[in-house]
C-alpha cells in the first residue's frame, strides 16, 4: 500500500540510486578539456564518481536519512530507450566496445561499461517516476549518472547520452500517463528535453538557465525566450535565462510568478524536476549564486506546486552540480525543502547580497513577454 499522503514534514521519499553509476569513467585533464602539457597537476572531470558518491553519503547519513527509503532497479530496457532515442543512434552507443573510450567531444566523453551505466541511470529514473505514478509514494527522487537533460533523441550532448527524464515519461505513457511538466533548474540549458517534447502538447518543459547560447554543432539551441514550441507543442516549451549572478531572490521570484502559474495551466498529473546543483555560488559550470537557503526555498515550491496540482507526485531526477562538497550540501537542501523539513546542516560558505532591484526588473521584463503576460483565459 502507498503512503496516505505527501503528509507535511512526516513525508518519505525514495531514492531510486545504484552503485554501479559510479563506474561511467569520464577520465582527467584541464577540468573538462584535455590535460595542458603545461601544467603538472591534471584534476578530474566535473562529471565524475565522488561528486555522487559525496550526494549519496550526505542523504544516507545526514538529517534527512530517517525520511529515505532506498531502492535499485533494472536498467532500461531497449524498449524504454527506442521510445524516446532514435534505434540508429542506440545503436551507435551499443556497438561501442565495451572496453572502449569515445569522445563525443572533447568533453562528452563515453567510458568502459558507459552503456551499461546509461541504460542503468534512465532505469532508475523510469522506476522513480513509476513508484510515484503507481501510488507507492509520492515523493521520490533518481541519484543518477550521467546526466540526461542535454541528451537529444539522436544526440549525445553536454555530459548526456540518454535523456532520463525523457525515458521515464516515455515509460509512463506507454501506461498511460497523460500530461506531464518538467521544470529544470540545472544552471545549463535543457535543450536534450526541449528538443524531445518541442511539438508536443502533453509535456510541458520549462528551463531556467544562464543565457550561456548554443554551443558547438551538439548544442544549436539558445534556450532564448523565443524558443517556444511548434505545432501542436506551440507555447509548452518555456526558456527563462536567468542574468548571470542571478541568486536565492531571483529564482524565488521566478519561480512563483512565471514558473508556477505556467505549470498549474498545463495541470499536469505529474511534476518532474532536472535537479542539477550547478546554479550554486561555488560551481566551477556555473555563473550563479544559488546558496542552500535558496535550493531549499526551491525544494519547498516544487513540493507546493506538485501538492497544488498534481496530488503531490513529484519526481526530482539528478541533472549537474559539480563542486565536490557544495553541491551535496545543496542536494540535501533541496531536498530537505521538499520534504518540509528545516535546513538542520548550516550553510558553510553562504555569504551571498542580492540585488533586489535587479530581481524586479527582471520580473517585471519577463511578464512582457506573451507566453508569461497575464491572460484573461488563464493560460500561460
Ligand atoms: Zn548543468
Amino acid at each position: 500500500m502507498g503512503e496516505q499522503s505527501s503528509g507535511g514534514a512526516n513525508a518519505r521519499m525514495a531514492i531510486f540510486h545504484d552503485a554501479r553509476v559510479l563506474a561511467h569513467a569520464t577520465g582527467d585533464g584541464f577540468f573538462e578539456a584535455p590535460p595542458s602539457p603545461l601544467l603538472p597537476i591534471i584534476e578530474r572531470h566535473p562529471e565524475n564518481r565522488e561528486r555522487i558518491e559525496n550526494m549519496a553519503a550526505v542523504l544516507r547519513d545526514g538529517p534527512l536519512a530517517d525520511a529515505l527509503d532506498w531502492r535499485t532497479a533494472e536498467a532500461a530496457t531497449r524498449e524504454d530507450l527506442e521510445r524516446l532515442h532514435d534505434e540508429a543512434y542506440i545503436d551507435e552507443l551499443a556497438a561501442i566496445p565495451r572496453d572502449a573510450t569515445r569522445a563525443f567531444s572533447s568533453t562528452t566523453i563515453f567510458g568502459p561499461d558507459s552503456f551499461d551505466v546509461c541504460c542503468l541511470a534512465a532505469g532508475l529514473a523510469a522506476a522513480a517516476a513509476e513508484h510515484v505514478h503507481r501510488g507507492d509514494g509520492r515523493l521520490a527522487y533518481a541519484l543518477v549518472r550521467p546526466p540526461g537533460h542535454h541528451a537529444q533523441p539522436a544526440m549525445a550532448d553536454g555530459y548526456c547520452f540518454f535523456n532520463n527524464i525523457g525515458v521515464a515519461i516515455e515509460r509512463l505513457r506507454a501506461q498511460g500517463l497523460g500530461r506531464a511538466a518538467v521544470i529544470d533548474w540545472d544552471v545549463h540549458h535543457g535543450n536534450g528535453t526541449q528538443a524531445c517534447y518541442y511539438a508536443d502538447p502533453d509535456v510541458l518543459t520549462i528551463s531556467l538557465h544562464m543565457p550561456h547560447g548554443a554551443w558547438g554543432e551538439t548544442h544549436p539551441q539558445t534556450g532564448d525566450l523565443d524558443e517556444t514550441g511548434a505545432g501542436a507543442g506551440q507555447g509548452r516549451n518555456l526558456n527563462i535565462p536567468m542574468p548571470y549572478g542571478s541568486g536565492d531572490i531571483a529564482y524565488a521570484r521566478v519561480f512563483d510568478e512565471i514558473v508556477a502559474p505556467a505549470v498549474r495551466a498545463h495541470a499536469p498529473e505529474i511534476l518532474f524536476i532536472a535537479a542539477g546543483q550547478d546554479a550554486n555560488q561555488f560551481d566551477p559550470n556555473g555563473r550563479q549564486l544559488l546558496t542552500m537557503r535558496g535550493f531549499h526555498e526551491l525544494g519547498r515550491k516544487a513540493r507546493a506546486l506538485a501538492d497544488a496540482c498534481c496530488d503531490g507526485r513529484l519526481v526530482l531526477v539528478q541533472e549537474g552540480g559539480y563542486q565536490l562538497s557544495y553541491a551535496a550540501y545543496c542536494l540535501y537542501a533541496t531536498l530537505a525543502g521538499v520534504l518540509d523539513r528545516e535546513l538542520e546542516l548550516s550553510d558553510p560558505l553562504a555569504y551571498l547580497r542580492e540585488d533586489t532591484r535587479a530581481v524586479d526588473a527582471l520580473v517585471a521584463e519577463l511578464k512582457t513577454h506573451p507566453l508569461f503576460a497575464p491572460a484573461p483565459g488563464g493560460s500561460p
